[in-house]
């Protein structure tokens, strides 16, 4: 019986609805749900539009009678055998193997840090494997951290692969998803039928079935490529997903743009930082690029409309700098200023640099930070009501409803990638129509920057103030710790200091990266004499300010961190910084990382430390790291490697969180429906579309519509 004809009931009999909680599917209580809701997945809706990652084609299993490839990736099915585990201290790390064996032949298969297998092997059960065929050293072929799953009696067919919800995972979550299938059809299709037919579009109906539950083609060739599109995310139902967020995005930036029109801005006066003030305040002259951007900036001051406007370039590029003139023209103007930072270690570190150049100008900088003394926090809300408190630096505490300003003139926001679009927002609508200056280091591609930042102008610091050399960056495996670790010794003599950054701070079954803690004692083993000190977001914030000055003043050398340190700690004497597991960060987030060093004089290095199994791919993409120190080719290959299939890599990218599009396979598609939306014109029909949209696509793009 197709799916789409069983009755639709809840596990009280009810009739079940998109919009349900996920309480009424069978087999979730409230805790599962609590999980399910940890992952963004609170209704059955949220649930149809978790998409497959990928499809397995379980009635083409490759048999092992065949010649396998290096390489390419198979789906298996049978049982493994002769299964080990065996720790390797010294490497800090586990391996699982032993053998698949089809019944007709057999491949060694491997897995790396992946404890819990070992006991989900241990009865030999019947499974199927996926996984990419590779080439271990001698020449043998082995099946390296395949996914599995155990063989049931559902027939064999196409598979939908979904990215695990915490703990929903396999098949548990494929049937909690087939559970909700019969509720696409409730599903109200957002689109005009007009704009559908247009541009061929399937309903949004067809697309959501198609994707949990493809209907493929009979003869072969097209049934290969039919699952092939749909591998890559490229058929034409992603692209309806797509078109749909993308279009949310578009009318909620023709909404804003709108708005902003019609706003009144605060006055100032940007005369009063002039050549002159410049050159008393600055120890240094600005680069042409700084002053062309600070001239942007001076003349949106001075315009009719609130500026709204986007400063783009590499870390160290001065940026802040010039947000600090910016903010001094509005604090001169008698204007409050909020100065926002993505986590509280730059806001902190943030306010002690503007303590300094602003103060010397004759202005306190006030902090807002959520782990500040309860007394200390109501004593800045109450001088940002009153007045008293001009310039405020915090992090997303500046949103809460209880802060209200004055007379709020300027909202700066540092490192725009890490807060939505809402929360800019939400800070923006406590004063009447403050100015808005973003500040970026996630260089963008210039093109993709215009489509997507669309209701901001675009600025763009492309010059490195003088003097600096670039970073050095390498390439190193295992089997070079040792000199690693000799480098280390000989930077940390030389004066340097060294931070030492890890994807996860505590080991993990599920990934295979090298941990913070479990580092931690061999470090300090291979480094008497030196002060080693750690740094990661379990810490309270007094521990955090410990290490961060230890460092800084140099009581404490060598820092073991979390990505904590991605954006902004900024010390000179750093000149090495040795990433772990490098593979698991993207490009652009290495490129932060590597931003932290190379702020001084010295000659800076940077070191990939590349994990176990390191595959072709992954290893190109951290060669680009060492080839280049310029963001924007490194952003155009991280777009690249990202490329079509990745769905879930552009979080990063944009302000908006895509789900469903890629900003780089969609580049035609941004621009498509930017046009749709500004062909719309009246307020109330982009309104109109966007909260259809919006039951689909969470659009992060604040839109109070008063
Ligand atoms: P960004 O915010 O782009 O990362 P910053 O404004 O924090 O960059 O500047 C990085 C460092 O370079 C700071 O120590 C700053 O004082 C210094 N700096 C900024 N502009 C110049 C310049 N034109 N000449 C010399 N040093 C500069
Ligand atoms: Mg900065």
């Amino acid at each position: 019986m197709p799916l789409r004809n069983r009755r639709r009931l809840t596990a009280d009999g009810a009739e079940l609805l998109p919009g349900d909680p996920l309480t009424e599917l069978k087999g979730i209580g409230p805790k599962s749900a609590e999980a399910l809701s940890a992952e963004g997945v609170n209704t059955v809706l949220d649930l149809l539009l978790h998409l497959p990652r990928r499809y397995e084609d379980r009635t083409r299993v490759t048999s092992l009678d065949q010649r396998l490839e290096s390489g390419s990736w198979v789906l298996l099915r049978g049982r493994v055998k002769g299964v080990r585990l065996r720790r390797i201290p010294r490497r800090r790390m586990s391996i699982v193997d032993g053998f698949v064996d089809d019944g007709r032949g057999n491949l060694k298969v491997v897995w790396f840090n992946h404890r819990w297998i070992h006991t989900r092997l241990a009865d030999e059960p019947e499974l199927y494997l996926y996984g990419q065929v590779r080439e271990a050293r001698g020449g043998s072929l082995q099946l390296v951290n395949p996914e599995i799953e155990e063989v049931t009696d559902e027939a064999a067919r196409i598979v939908p692969v979904y990215r695990r919800l915490g703990r929903f995972g396999g098949r548990r979550l494929r049937r909690l998803i087939e559970q909700c299938l019969p509720l696409v059809d409730d599903c109200r299709d957002p689109l005009p039928e007009a704009i559908r037919r247009k541009f061929e579009l399937p309903t949004l109906n067809d697309a959501l079935r198609e994707l949990h539950e493809p209907s493929l083609p009979e003869d072969h060739e097209n049934r290969i490529r039919a699952l092939e599109e749909l591998d890559r995310g490229g058929s034409e139902y992603h692209l309806r997903l797509a078109f749909d967020e993308l279009f949310a995005f578009a009318c909620a930036m023709g909404l804003r743009r709108a708005a902003r029109s019609t706003c009144v801005p605060s006055k100032v006066d940007t005369s009063v930082v002039d050549a002159r003030r410049v050159r008393e305040l600055l120890p240094f002259t600005l680069t042409a690029a700084q002053q062309k951007v600070l001239s942007e900036i001076r003349s949106d001051l001075g315009g009719g409309t609130p500026m709204a406007r986007l400063v783009q370039g590499d870390v160290g590029s001065g940026k802040t700098v010039v947000a600090a003139l910016a903010m001094l023209m509005v604090l001169d103007s008698r204007h409050q200023v909020a100065f926002m930072a993505p986590t509280e270690l730059l806001a902190e570190q943030h306010a002690r640099t503007l303590s300094g150049f602003l103060g010397a100008a004759g202005h306190t900088v006030h902090q807002l930070a959520g782990s500040l003394p309860a007394a200390e926090r109501r004593r800045v809300r109450e001088g940002l009501e009153d007045g008293t408190v001009r310039l405020v630096v915090g992090t997303h505490a500046l949103f809460q409803e209880s802060v209200t300003f004055q007379n709020l003139g300027l909202v700066v926001v540092d490192e725009q990638h890490r807060f939505g679009v809402t929360q800019r927002q939400a800070l923006a609508e406590k004063g009447k129509a403050p100015h808005l200056l973003v500040m970026t280091a996630t260089p963008i591609p210039r093109s993709l920057a215009l489509t997507v930042y669309g209701d901001l102008d675009l600025s763009v610091i492309d010059e490195l103030p003088p003097g600096r050399r670039p970073v050095r960056t390498h390439l190193r495996f295992e089997d070079s710790r040792p000199k690693v670790i000799d480098f280390v010794r000989e930077e940390v003599a030389a004066g340097g200091r060294v931070f030492v950054v890890y994807p996860i701070i505590d080991v993990s079954d599920e990934i295979e990266a090298a941990a913070l803690t479990e580092h931690e004692e061999s470090v300090r083993e291979a480094l008497p004499g030196v002060g080693v000190e750690v740094l990661h977001g379990r810490l309270d914030r007094a521990s955090r300010e410990e290490a961060i000055s230890r460092f800084r003043e140099g009581s404490v050398q060598v820092l073991l961190a979390t990505t904590v340190v991605e954006v902004g700690v900024d010390v000179p004497e750093a000149s090495l910084i040795i990433i772990e597991s490098a593979q698991r960060f993207g490009l652009s987030q290495l490129h932060q990382l590597r931003g932290r060093v190379g702020r001084g004089e010295r000659q800076a290095w940077c070191v990939l430390m590349a994990g176990e199994g390191l595959g072709e791919e992954a290893r190109r993409r951290l060669e680009v790291m060492c080839s280049t120190n310029d963001g924007f080719e490194i952003a155009e290959a991280d777009l690249e490697f990202r490329g079509p299939g990745e769905l879930t890599g552009v979080r990063q990218w944009g302000p908006a969180g895509f789900r469903f599009a890629n900003l780089f396979r969609d580049r035609d598609l941004i621009n498509l429906t930017k046009d749709l939306a500004t062909d719309c014109q009246s307020v109330g029909k982009l309104e109109k579309l966007l909260e259809a949209l919006g039951t689909y696509h969470r659009v992060d793009i604040g839109w109070a519509g008063d």
